[in-house]
Formats: structure tokens, sequence, C-alpha cells
């Protein structure tokens, strides 16, 4: 679920109850293969695009970079020694994400707030999903509430499932319906269903030092136009900084030009092609999610879901760039798709 949508506006309509869900509830299909695309594609590739390593797999640069940065720390309090031991117990760590009371705690210190289903959603929710996937399966869940204006949910590692506080005061508000949310949380249990999210937990902790350096970057830079923007003094310093730094890595580059900037374009479009890559194979993901919380009855709650979400969000038309990168597809073909597997 998800993309770039607003808060929802208030006067937006509520959703109606829809009729033909439960009278026509279809069974249970194999819907292991989304699109006619995928069809055309390699078994071998089918194979690893809809199980669990594609991710850890395209996060392995980020997790390198990771350890690199953690082995660092290291090294500069305890040269070799200290490089060592930072990446054993770096690595260590990750074992605590792996296991579900670490996915837990590694959650919480990421501020999602455990919930009961009950307790937020009244029974109801909780009595229809235990109805449609088992009591075995739905206690295999925690579930949790995030802040996020967003009106979604959220699957993540093993066993969570976290909703959104839009999303709770949206169903408190009569805004969105019990079915609604159930198609919502089948969607996430779509995720979880073969494992393809199982190492999203222990993915986020390793990425963690990449995702730092991200957020300083963008501190920095967003310092740095500020500054530019209200002080004389900072642009000529800035500008002096700058013309350095150039002249310093003119010295340091120009003896392997061909070597650096072989390197640097071969890294740049890597990381465009795995960023393409990773876009591709999590818009296909979220399509037999979809596929999921359809094979249990639920695909034409989706789509009104869906449909609400389209007509009440804005969502911004998404650049070339996030059109190839972005993790979900756009509303209208997850509808598209849905449709066409209820026939
Ligand atoms: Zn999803």
């Amino acid at each position: 679920m998800g993309g770039h949508s607003h808060v929802l506006d208030d006067p937006a309509p509520r959703l109606e109850r829809l009729s033909e869900r439960g009278s026509s509830r279809p069974s249970i299909m194999d819907l292991t293969m989304p699109s006619s695309s995928r069809r055309r594609a390699s078994q071998a590739w089918d194979a690893f695009s809809q199980g669990r390593w594609w991710r850890p797999l395209l996060a392995l640069p980020k997790a390198l970079y990771g350890l690199a940065v953690m082995a660092g720390v290291g090294a500069f309090y305890a040269q070799w020694v200290g490089a060592s031991i930072a990446a054993v117990l770096w690595l260590a760590g990750s074992l605590i994400a792996l296991a579900r009371p670490g996915e837990r705690w590694f959650l919480e210190m990421s501020k999602w707030r455990p919930i009961q289903l009950e307790t937020e959603f009244g029974t109801g929710v909780r009595d229809e999903l235990e109805a449609v996937v088992g009591k075995p399966q739905l206690t295999a869940y925690d579930f949790y509430v995030i802040d996020l204006d967003l009106p979604t949910a959220l699957a993540v590692g093993g066993h969570s499932i976290g909703v959104t506080t839009l999303l709770l005061d949206l169903y408190r508000n009569d805004r969105i319906l019990q079915e609604h949310v159930v198609a919502v949380l089948l969607h996430e249990m779509g995720h979880h269903h073969r494992g393809s999210i199982r190492f999203a937990a222990l993915e986020t902790y390793l990425v963690l030092p990449w995702t730092w350096t991200r957020i300083l970057i963008k501190a920095l830079t967003a310092g740095a136009a500020e500054a530019l923007r209200s002080s004389v003094v900072a642009v000529v310093f800035l500008g002096l900084a700058l013309t350095l730094a150039l002249q310093v890595l003119q010295v340091l580059v120009r003896p392997h030009l061909v070597l650096v900037v072989t390197t640097a374009t071969v890294s740049a479009s890597a990381v465009l092609l795995l960023a393409a890559l990773h876009g591709s194979l999590s818009r296909a993901e979220e399509l037999r999610a979809d596929a999921f919380a359809a094979a249990h009855g639920y695909g034409p709650s989706l789509i009104a879901y869906l449909q609400w979400i389209d007509h009440n969000a804005q969502e911004t038309p998404p650049s070339w760039w996030s059109r190839l990168a972005r993790s979900h597809p756009p509303i209208g073909e997850r509808i598209t798709h849905l449709e066409q597997l209820l026939g």
C-alpha cells in the first residue's frame, strides 16, 4: 500500500459496504504468477523474484557499506583489533533482528507501538481475520501502530504488521469499514505469506549506517542551502571550501583519472540499475500481496479501498525516475490487476 498520498480531506465520502462480498467469496486460487510479462521470464528468474533472497541481495552493497563504517569506527579506536571487534559485534547484532523477540525490540526502538487488534479495532476485525486465515496463522503475527500520515499498513520481518495512525483514525471515524481494514491486513499477510520479507528487519538493521549517512548528507545539504540563502559570508566561505576541495581532488585524481572516472561511472550505473531492479521486483511483490487478499475473498473490498484512496488522496505525478524505482505500482494498475484476478 502507500505511495505519495496526502492526508485525506475531511469532506471525503465514506466507503460504503460492498454487497457482493461475502455472497460470492472466490475459492483460494493459486495466485503465484502475477502478470503476463512475468510469464515470459525464465523459471529460475521467477523463483528468484518471488523468493525471499532478492531483497537482501540487492541490499548487499548498502550492508557492506554499513559493515565498513562500523569497522572504520572500531579502527579509529584500536586499529585492526578494533575494526575486527566492531565488525563481529555489528554482525552479531543482526542475529537479534532475525529472532521474534529481537524483531519486537528492534521495532519498538523504531517507534512501532505494539497493539492488540481487538483493543484498537474492536473484536470484528480480529474475528473476521481468524475466520479467513485461521487462528494459528493469526497468532503468528505481532501487530503495531505507527505514526504515519498514510492510509496504509506495513509488513516487516517474519512476524510484524504495523497499521498507521491515519488508517486507525479513518476506521474509528467510520470513514472506512471493517472489511477494508481486513483487506489491507490480508495484503500485508500476503507479504509474509511466502517469506518474501523475512529478512526485512535484518536488512533495515544492516543498512542503518547507510541510512544515517543519507540523513546526514540531506541535513548538511539543506543546512548549506539555508546558509547560502541567508548570508553573503556563507556564500564566500562555501565557495572557497568547494574550490579547495576540488583542487585537492584534482591532485589526487589526476594520476588515476581513467580509473577514477570508470569506477565512478560503473558504481553510479550500478546504483541506478539496482534501484530500478528493486522497484520492479517490489511492484510485482505488491501485486502478489494483493492477490493473496483476493484469494481470501477480499478482492472487491480491496478494490473499493484502493478506489477510495485514489479518489481522496492526491498522488504527486511521479518523475521518470520515481516511476522506475517506486516500490508500489500505481493504484490504477493494482485495481486493474485485482479486477483481472476476479474475472
Ligand atoms: Zn504491500
